[in-house]
């Protein structure tokens, strides 16, 4: 059994009507909820607005997986729920799997070591392609290439991250550009990976494709040595 923790600012019910319209239930919900329908995998959801951000050591220590998607509140996650989540990736091998604008989150940051900034060009959405730079990659596998977003907010390079250890994915945008939409890292025992993906206004984690990479990336996060 995986044990998946699924942490999401709980954006829904603060923000605009499009993302209440696009996420009623909250972002967090709508990933936990189809991650629930594989038997293998066991999922909790943690919010911004928990207690400790409903990170505490008890918890990490029995998951193996953590998704988190952060946007306004990345300032309001304590540095020392940081450094937890830190510890339990590098030393523990716990995986993480980063989402949109998480790449501004405290951990992802702290994990990368640079200032993962990145370019927001007008018009600022339009369609994507996630086009598969590795079609051998775990993560990759049974995606279609490319996979269609008929509307997404546009990342653009420069993308200010390290070299991946593995490119998986290179997103695409009418009217925009380019972007390291699918990357992959080792930290320590931990594996991370960074998945451009997942606007709050639109319902990308709905669509069957992105949910198909999400538990490909759940699978390829987990660490099957830990616990033994
Ligand atoms: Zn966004």
């Amino acid at each position: 059994m995986i044990k998946v923790l699924v942490w999401c600012e709980n954006i829904q019910n603060k923000t605009q009507d499009d993302v209440k319209a696009a996420y009623p239930e909250g972002m967090h919900n709508t990933i936990a909820d189809f991650l629930a329908k594989d038997s293998n995998i066991s999922v909790e959801t943690a919010t911004l607005d928990d207690p400790n951000c409903g990170i505490t050591e008890e918890r990490l220590s029995k998951t193996d997986v953590v998704l988190w998607w952060g946007h306004v509140g990345h300032g309001q996650v304590p540095d020392d729920i940081v450094e937890l989540l830190y510890k339990y990736v590098v030393n523990k091998g716990m995986g993480i799997i980063c989402l949109h604008s998480s790449h501004f989150a405290k951990i992802f940051k702290r994990l990368m070591g640079t200032s993962c900034s990145l370019q927001i060009p007008p018009p600022g959405h339009g369609a994507e392609k996630l086009w598969t730079l590795l079609p051998g990659h775990p993560i990759a596998a049974g995606i279609p290439n490319p996979v269609d977003i008929e509307i997404e907010e546009c990342y653009n390079e420069f993308f200010d991250i390290p070299q991946p250890d593995e490119l998986v994915f290179n997103a695409a945008f009418s009217n925009c550009g380019s972007f390291r939409g699918g990357a992959a890292y080792h930290r320590g025992r931990g594996k991370v990976f960074y998945f451009q993906p997942g606007h709050e206004t639109y319902p990308i984690y709905r669509q069957k494709e992105i949910q198909d990479i999400i538990f490909n990336a759940v699978y390829w996060a987990n660490n099957k040595t830990r616990g033994q």
